[in-house]
């Protein structure tokens, strides 16, 4: 299966916006992006400063990475999305992103039983998780409203979901979806909305890339 292979740090540095793919350290100093880091220029040899000037293509193509990276996802995906979004009734690009938002990987995270996308997506393949009492290990498994994800039973009191539940209970999540830290389950409350999703993105780029 074909995936992100650099560091994903660069990623972040690429975009020059935090991504939010390494867990607890894209909150600390330690992140790139961190003001007066010493890597916060863009990566390569010829590393520009942050806000240097690009092309509209330029603009359009890296708002259209970012997305991907940060919901780790490849371009035959993504666009598959995409065409979904295309021929559903309403705004192409938040209709994208609410195809994105509904992933099962995504929900997990956006639960607080993992800290990243990636950990997420990990933690489903190995079977953590069930969707209204069933083992899913799909992470591209399109969550709907009413929707119940739960940590297995058996999974529950393993260490790493002990503490992952404890973080998860300062979490605030995002008001699509509700958590019940004691009983590891969360809901799909309704679809995720544009306001939902808290990643810097203009979805308008993406839309006009495509177009083209
Ligand atoms: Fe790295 Fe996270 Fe900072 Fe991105 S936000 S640069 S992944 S530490």
């Amino acid at each position: 299966m074909a995936r992100y292979t650099e560091s994903v740090c660069k990623q972040c540095r690429r975009a020059q916006e935090k991504l939010f793919l390494k867990g607890d350290r894209c909150y600390s100093a330690k992140c790139p992006l961190s003001p007066n880091h010493k890597k916060n220029i863009t990566p390569g040899q010829h590393g520009k400063p942050a806000g240097a000037k690009m092309s509209d293509y330029g603009t359009q193509l890296r708002e259209k990475q970012k997305v991907k990276q940060a919901y780790g996802i490849m371009e035959k995906q993504f666009h598959h999305y995409y065409e979904m979004a295309m021929v559903k009734r309403g705004v192409t690009g938040e209709t994208l992103l609410q195809y994105l938002e509904r992933r099962l990987d995504n929900v997990v995270y956006r639960l607080g039983f993992a800290s990243s996308r990636k950990e997420a997506r990990q933690l489903v393949t190995h079977s953590h998780f069930t969707v209204n009492g069933k083992k899913v290990n799909i992470p591209s498994y399109l969550t709907k409203a009413g929707d119940e994800i739960a940590v297995k039973s058996k999974s529950r009191k393993s260490p790493k979901f002990v503490t992952l539940a404890e973080t998860a209970a300062g979490k605030t999540i995002p008001s699509y979806l509700s958590l019940d830290v004691e009983k590891m389950t969360g809901k799909v409350v309704n679809l995720p909305s544009r306001a939902d999703i808290d990643l810097p993105i203009d979805e308008r780029l993406i839309v006009e890339l495509y177009s083209k």
